[in-house]
């Protein structure tokens, strides 16, 4: 018997953007080597079809980057999962802060797991239609802000954890300054033409840099558009 999937009538749950398809998502995950739990959970509870254009929303649990207009994208799951694990290595996370909010995701994704979250963009539009999705998901401790990342959120440093969603030549001195003793930051650094995902934690008197791998980011741009 051939069964017609009608997906517009289809009961919530069952469709494409179902618990299912996300629970496969997270075995992806998995297999290719994301091992803390508390990011594969909060990966498994959060809608990612929610921060992308509903015309790609059957695309939403591939692991892959998908456009969010602009220029911009959302960031690959696996990559919003090796950079949060990257950040929980430095123990237990009171206030974090991200810069290139985008769609929000990685923003919803650290918010499963941190009590303050605070994301900074510069590109007024995307950040309006984040700040819709935080309010939808009700994630009212994302706090958001208008801004060029690369001067971060000095009044609320330090952070515990600092994640930078885009490419720049080197990571920004104010950054590494907002950073708490023990804190790491997580960014993509662009190396003799190729971007590397850089660990960065602050010690008491230096900075120790571990290398993550090899990685795709949009550039890091500056000021506001
Ligand atoms: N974290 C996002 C990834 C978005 S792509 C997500 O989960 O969807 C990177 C984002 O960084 C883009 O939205 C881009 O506009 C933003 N960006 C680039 N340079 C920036 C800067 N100097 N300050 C703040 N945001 C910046």
């Amino acid at each position: 018997m051939i069964h017609k999937r009608n997906l517009k009538g289809m009961p919530k749950g069952i469709g494409m953007t179902s618990q299912g398809t996300r629970d496969r998502l997270v075995q992806r995950l998995r297999d290719n080597g994301i091992q803390n739990e508390k990011v594969l959970k909060a990966i498994a509870m959060t809608p990612r079809h929610e921060f992308v254009d509903e015309a790609l929303s059957s695309r939403a649990y591939e692991d892959t980057a998908l456009p969010i207009g602009l220029s911009q994208t959302i960031s690959q799951p696996w990559v919003v999962a090796r950079m949060t694990e990257a950040l929980l290595e430095c123990g237990a996370l009171d206030k974090v802060l991200e810069v290139g909010t985008g769609s929000g995701y990685q923003a919803a994704i650290l918010a499963a797991l941190v009590p303050k979250v605070f994301t900074v963009e510069r590109i007024e539009e995307l950040l309006k239609q984040a700040r819709r999705r935080f309010h939808k998901l009700g994630l009212h401790h994302v706090y958001t802000r208008y801004a060029d990342g690369h001067l971060g959120w000095s009044s609320q440093a330090p952070f515990d954890g600092i994640v930078v969603t885009a490419a720049a030549m080197a990571i920004p001195q104010e950054l590494l300054e907002q950073l708490r003793i023990g804190g790491v930051i997580v960014a993509p650094v662009e190396k003799y033409g190729m971007q590397r995902l850089l660990a960065v934690r602050r010690t008491e008197d230096s900075f120790e840099e571990k290398d993550l791998g090899g990685v795709v980011f949009v550039p890091m741009l500056s000021g506001l558009s």
